[in-house]
């Protein structure tokens, strides 16, 4: 598996076939489908052999546009180079005549096949601030809206001193605050029904967006460069270093939503209507540049275009079984709503990001499109003082090492060897429409395109990438000796959050192999850690686009499929069957995916599912992994910290195992360390050892909390205990939490005590 971590240290790139099955049969035949993991903008760390950042443009191919890279046949005689894409020959420019084969530019080191180019740009486009839209429900209880002031209150201040900032809260009605008053002493809101949508131009007539600079009669408005005087959007985003004094003032004031909500009802809550004003606004405002609406929801959307359920308590909220059933009345219209938002958002360059915390479902099923074809991000939580949440907002603002590095305005685009068609991409990103003869008739996620819009992306974004190999028959092998390359190349443009417009390239060639004897081949360059990634992403995505999908069947054909095209073994004869080390863990892989909260949705309530989607569609291949399998260390006085298998059998008085289920991370203490801790031996001199031990979970534990987003819930617990009530960030809980731990090594995502083990933690 290292070499494939090399790879991926190189190009943030993993590939399920890393010597890829040369022909459309070939590739069939081996069920997992020719793809990419890809993170677009991986931090890699700085050192001598680092990635460079080139001052100046790229060279591109006169035909297919692709980019100069180490692949390239370079003829230094002539100053020719040879698109290894399209094999167009392509003329140097003047500037690079003094190229010889000793002196080289940094674009054709064969380490560099990862390389980004920041070309100086207009001066003034790095001065255009970020833009932060907060959107905030008014809905919910006292003790909710005081942890949820105090929240974005040390949000506001973490904000880069040059952001524009505005305020949109929304119950019953959705209220604009005017940030920026001009000495106005109590600040001034425009309040809209929430039962309806408002169109763009209802919303800027209301907000008085014309009262000094009239509307102009033809032609979209966009900003000051098209009919909006920068006065009136000063009112409503305003730099963040000016408004905080009258931004904590209007939080500190806020209230509860004022409207009496009857026992027997929900609160009317118009989350839709809110966030399509908070759009519209923007898309007058800043269209273009990089903005992001952050939505902090409370509970269920009940009132306007996008309600999930009604005001009557009598109603549910749709479960799984509804919506498997199609019996959600809102549902469809919901997520229709959601989904030109989306369109609208994805057109204006804009960021939906979802913190949704309520015990309640609030719509994250729904929501889902926008936030994904935004490449928005999502806290799901059940509570505004949780540290889920409190951790994960304070993450999105923080700078230094843990950043998230977000960026914006992203578009990526993808260059392939001819024999190669893209179906699409599973992940955060959003259909550019840029067909092409590179686009396979077989549409997987977002697909007939080369071109996608990211309007969000951080350093952890992962793509999966699908392939098509189209080639017919099988070369003769003459050719196939001198010409058996396959090339990509990943182009990621995008604004980095320093203000600048950067360009990421990622070239890649790959050996094909086809025909007798190609399996060995296919074998050895096998990532199964990879392929069981795509195939959680593939069987999420059918699940959700496919009525009829049985995803236990498809798996489990897959799996045999695998097994007897890549085993080893005599006809009739189970006992000879035997798996290449390379595939060892696959099974297991797909064992644990059958039971893992991706397919077993009824265990969840669907926005979980959407929520734990939405991750494994962002995330790494080795995040992934941990989702797919929980990992299990076991930390004892007779070796160091070990992995431990996951089962019941990996518990024992004195051993404490640290659990890694992704969402939640569990530190669960053996009987007898854990009474050696209560009789306080760690505190003795003489007991360092076990003091030591002691620490090394949590140590471990706090590894994984400062680099993962969202923040992962930390349950600290002890055999036979009911909970450690001194512990950092543990919550109260009932019953004897080691049965819980049980359960879940024993049926990840089972639901053994009525509850799925997230939910009885709490
Ligand atoms: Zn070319």
């Amino acid at each position: 598996m290292t070499e494939f971590m090399d790879l991926e240290a190189q190009d943030g790139v993993r590939m399920p076939w890393n010597v890829i099955p040369g022909t459309k049969q070939e590739a069939s035949n081996c069920v997992v489908p020719v793809s990419a993991i890809y993170t677009p903008i991986k931090a890699f760390p700085v050192n001598n052999n680092s990635m460079p950042i080139l001052p100046y443009a790229p060279l591109r191919c006169r035909t297919c546009r692709s980019i100069l890279n180490p692949f390239s046949i370079v003829d230094f005689a002539a100053k020719i180079w040879i698109c290894p894409f399209c094999f167009q020959r392509n003329h140097f420019p003047p500037h690079y005549a003094s190229i010889t084969d000793d002196n080289l530019p940094a674009e054709l080191f064969p380490q560099y096949t990862t390389i980004e180019y920041e070309p100086p740009g207009p001066g003034e486009k790095s001065s255009v601030p970020p833009v932060f839209m907060f959107v905030v429900d008014t809905c919910i209880i006292e003790e909710e809206m005081s942890f949820l002031k105090s929240a974005l209150s040390q949000a506001i201040d973490l904000l880069p001193d040059n952001s524009l900032v505005g305020l949109i809260t929304f119950g019953t009605l959705v209220q604009v605050h005017e940030l920026g008053g001009f000495g106005q002493i109590i600040p001034k809101t425009y309040v809209f029904k929430g039962s309806k949508d408002v169109s763009k131009d209802q919303l800027l007539e209301q907000l008085n967006f014309f009262i000094k600079k009239p509307k102009p009669s033809t032609g979209v408005i966009a900003g000051v460069r098209d009919g909006l005087s920068s006065d009136t959007i000063a009112r409503f985003l305003v730099p963040a270093f000016d408004c905080e004094f009258t931004l904590n003032s209007v939080l500190e004031e806020l209230q509860k939503d004022p409207w009496p909500v009857p026992p027997d009802q929900r609160s009317t809550r118009c989350t839709g209507t809110a966030l399509s004003i908070a759009a519209s606004l923007l898309g007058a405002c800043v269209p273009g540049s990089g903005a992001r609406i952050l939505a902090f929801v409370g509970g269920p959307s009940t009132e306007g275009p996008a309600a999930i359920v009604s005001k009557n308590l009598s109603e549910p909220i749709r479960s799984h079984k509804d919506l498997d059933k199609d019996s959600a009345p809102h549902y469809h219209k919901a997520v229709k709503f959601y989904d030109a938002l989306s369109k609208q958002l994805v057109h204006q360059g804009h960021v939906l990001d979802l913190f949704a915390c309520a015990l309640d479902q609030v719509g994250v099923a729904e929501l889902k499109v926008a936030v994904e074809k935004t490449g928005g991000l999502v806290v799901l939580s059940d509570s505004f003082g949780h540290a889920v949440f409190k951790d994960s907002v304070r993450r999105v603002f923080h700078s230094g090492d843990y950043d998230l590095g977000l960026s914006s305005n992203g578009i990526f685009e993808i260059n392939c060897s001819k024999d190669i068609k893209v179906q699409g991409i599973i992940g955060p990103c959003a259909s550019l429409e840029k067909k092409g003869p590179l686009c396979s008739d077989a549409v997987v996620g977002q697909g007939n395109t080369s071109a996608w819009k990211m309007c969000g992306l951080d350093k952890a974004t992962s793509l999966c990438l699908v392939f098509e190999i189209v080639k017919k028959e099988i070369p003769d092998a003459t050719l196939q000796s001198t010409n058996n390359q396959f090339y990509f190349q990943f182009l990621t443009y995008y604004q980095h959050n320093c203000g600048q417009m950067r360009l990421r390239v990622t070239t890649l060639s790959r050996r094909w192999v086809a025909g007798p004897g190609s399996v060995q081949d296919l074998i050895a360059g096998f990532d199964q850690e990879a392929a069981a990634v795509v195939m959680a992403r593939l069987v999420s995505f059918k699940m959700e686009i496919e009525a009829e999908f049985d995803p236990i069947r498809w798996l489990d054909k897959a799996l045999i499929h695998m097994c007897s095209r890549f085993g080893d073994y005599q006809k009739d004869s189970p006992s000879s069957f035997s798996l290449s080390p390379r595939f060892s863990i696959f099974p297991q892989f797909m064992f644990h995916l059958r039971r893992s909260q991706f397919v077993q949705v009824f265990n969840n309530s669907p926005d979980e599912t959407a929520y734990f989607r939405m991750i494994l569609n962002r995330e790494n291949v080795t995040n992934s992994v941990v989702m797919i399998q929980p990992s299990l260390i076991s930390y004892s006085f007779h070796s160091g910290p070990e992995p431990a298998l996951l089962d019941v059998a990996a518990i024992a008085a004195d051993r404490i195992l640290l659990l890694d289920s992704y969402f939640t991370v569990v530190i669960f203490h053996g009987a007898t360390i854990a009474q050696w801790r209560k009789a306080g031996y760690h505190n003795q001199p003489e007991h360092q050892a076990f003091a030591q031990l002691l620490q090394a979970p949590h140590d471990d534990a706090g590894v994984i909390m400062k680099e993962r987003f969202p923040v992962p819930r930390l349950v600290i617990c002890d055999q036979h205990g009911s909970q450690v009530g001194s512990y950092h960030n543990v919550q109260q809980m009932g019953g004897s939490l080691w049965m819980i731990v049980v359960c879940y090594l024993l049926s990840p995502g089972k639901d053994i005590l009525g509850h799925s083990p997230m939910d009885v933690c709490t």
